[in-house]
């Protein structure tokens, strides 16, 4: 059986990769994401992670965590960029928070293509792609330039029909679930986010 190293963002996340790709690999998952902000809301999401494979029986790699590097990699993109329907900013919004993702896919998927090379793993993959609120063409775009770099091997799955299954799974085996992305940015936005859509709710009853 093929070796795969897989970037696992968090617990819920990699509930269905790790059932679907373990049928045709073996797998180590990889947790290397310096993006995430404070390092307990990191801990947590690690915690969780753990939690899974040891029920999977998969061992599980911690890179470094490297805040400032990650901050580095970004600041050309970073900012906050909120998505709230029927706001003028929308679009320009979310073409920035694309540049912004894309920067952070590119600094893991370096970490992990590098990683898998070096302990002799010929395949890559990622479970940020059963996220609806992340970008798939960017993610497969990354992951295939980080693999193809080194030498590798890419295995994108689009999984996000089973985006729901992920989270019942998750809900079902008691594992620690985020309302963010993972960034500081993704953090305020998330919260800005929640704040328009508890508006429009309240504005929608008091129309009604
Ligand atoms: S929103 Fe998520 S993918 Fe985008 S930059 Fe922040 S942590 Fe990275």
């Amino acid at each position: 059986m093929d070796e795969l190293l897989l970037h696992t963002c968090c617990g819920p996340c990699a509930t269905v990769p790790l059932l679907e790709l373990t049928r045709d690999y073996r797998i180590t998952a990889w947790f290397g994401n310096s993006n995430i902000q404070p390092q307990t809301e990191y801990q947590q999401r690690l915690s969780a992670l753990k939690s899974l494979a040891e029920g999977s029986q998969v061992p599980v790699l911690e890179d470094c965590y490297a805040p400032d590097d990650w901050l580095q990699e970004v600041r050309f993109a970073g900012g906050v960029f909120a998505l709230i329907d029927g706001d003028e900013k929308y679009d320009e919004n979310r073409i920035a928070r694309q540049r912004r993702c894309r920067a952070c896919y590119r600094f893991r998927f370096k970490m992990l293509a590098q990683t898998a090379k070096a302990i002799g793993l010929e395949h890559i993959s990622t479970t940020l792609s059963i996220s609806p609120y992340q970008f798939p063409e960017i993610i497969a775009m990354e992951l295939e330039q980080a693999a193809s770099i080194n030498g590798l091997q890419a295995v994108y799955i689009d999984f996000r029909p089973q985006f729901r299954q992920s989270q019942r799974l998750a809900q079902e085996l008691g594992l620690y679930r985020q309302n963010y992305c993972g960034c500081g940015y993704s953090r305020q936005e998330a919260e800005l986010e929640r704040q328009a859509r508890r508006a429009a709710r309240k504005a929608q009853r008091e129309n009604s």
